[in-house]
């Protein structure tokens, strides 16, 4: 048992079960005993890899695409450039190099990074001091002005409940204890569930989830792309309104039981982008591949290979293919983004 289970496992014999939403949060965030809260999880001696840290080119494309979009909107100056969940600060450094040569953009712009990890803070800090970032706590804390934001795989990190359509109607899949171990089980019927389309069209027998907290993200950032101006890219693992239990646990990058190791093991889920999508203004849906190919990763990866022999050369070539292929990242992943009313299509679209 970890310390957070023998915790979890004292405040559900105190006050009962906790839906998904809750053991998710206190696994990911808990101020002690949570995943992110205590270390650093990207990387071969970690428990996943994400796709900045795969290669720069996923960065220096998004840069250049998040460049061109600010250019398309007349340049404003000063703007907010944005990143939600920064991880090691790979990507935001990546960006920041690849658009050093935009005349004005570094000028215009003020890094606002959003993160729950002190301890990822702290290293988001040291990669980027030289841009002088600061952090907001929470997303609606974002400046009032134009606003140019990246997210990727911080949408499938946000706590997701789980709804379970049954001949008798709907409940909500909650974590028990049996014998003393966290266990799934399901509430009394329901009254109510959440309104999205996931539920209006869901099937009979169905298992659909909701993630409340990406709801608010992307209506608080769409908020402010509305007022203000600007582009949002979304970038994760998931679909279009796909249905079924995709709570998946990570650890040592081998797939683990969700109860198993709370706070030991990445939880996510994947990200259901309809409702999401209908928060903004205007939007774009694509697959990473699609969106990574007309952003010219391509060329750009036959630009590097020209100075590469060997291993080196070999690695660049597996990564090209693991974020491109659809047998790889190509598909699974999509790229949401969303700007305001009669505004440009954001680069990366057809
Ligand atoms: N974007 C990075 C890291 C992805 S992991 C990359 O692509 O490599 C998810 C990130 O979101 C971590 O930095 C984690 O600490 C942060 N995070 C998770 N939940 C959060 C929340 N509720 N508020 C702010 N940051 C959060």
């Amino acid at each position: 048992m970890t310390p957070l289970a023998r915790i979890l496992a004292d405040r559900i014999r105190e006050a009962g079960p906790l839906t998904v939403a809750d053991y998710m949060a206190d696994c990911l965030l808990h101020p002690v005993h949570g995943y992110y809260t205590t270390r650093d999880p990207f990387g071969a001696g970690g428990d996943f890899t994400t796709a900045p840290e795969i290669s720069q080119m996923f960065g220096e494309l998004f840069g250049l695409a998040i460049a061109q979009a600010w250019i398309d909107r007349g340049a404003p100056s000063p703007f907010t450039l944005a990143e939600l969940g920064p991880g090691r600060g790979t990507l935001m450094a990546d960006i920041l190099r690849a658009t050093r040569g935009v005349p004005g953009f570094h000028a215009a712009a003020r890094l606002t990074l959003v993160e729950a990890s002190p301890r990822l803070r702290q290293l988001q800090g040291e990669t980027l001091a030289a841009f002088r970032p600061v952090w907001a706590d929470r997303i609606e804390a974002l400046p009032e002005a134009p606003l140019f934001l990246i997210a990727n795989e911080f949408l499938d990190a946000l706590p997701i409940r789980q709804f379970q359509r049954g001949p008798q109607g709907w409940q909500e899949r909650l974590i028990g204890l049996r014998d003393d171990a966290l266990t799934f089980g399901l509430s009394a019927f329901l009254t109510q569930v959440p309104d999205t389309p996931a539920f209006r069209h869901a099937p009979d027998p169905a298992l659909v989830e909701d993630s409340l907290p990406a709801r608010l993200a992307v209506a608080a950032v769409s908020a402010r792309i509305a007022r203000h101006g600007g582009v949002a890219y979304w970038i994760d693992y998931g679909g279009w309104r796909s249905g079924g239990d995709t709570l998946q646990a990570l650890r040592q990058h081998k797939p683990d039981d969700p109860l198993a190791h709370p706070g030991e093991a990445d939880l996510t889920a994947h990200v259901d982008f309809e409702p999401l999508a209908a928060l903004a203004q205007a939007f774009a849906y694509d697959t990473q591949g699609a969106v990574l190919s007309r952003l010219g990763i391509d060329a750009r990866a036959e630009r590097l290979a020209r100075n590469l022999t060997g291993a080196a050369l070999e690695s660049h070539r597996a990564a090209h293919r693991r974020l491109t292929d659809p047998s790889e990242m190509g598909s699974l992943f999509k790229v949401l983004a969303a700007t305001s009313a009669g505004a440009p299509m954001p680069p990366g679209f057809a």
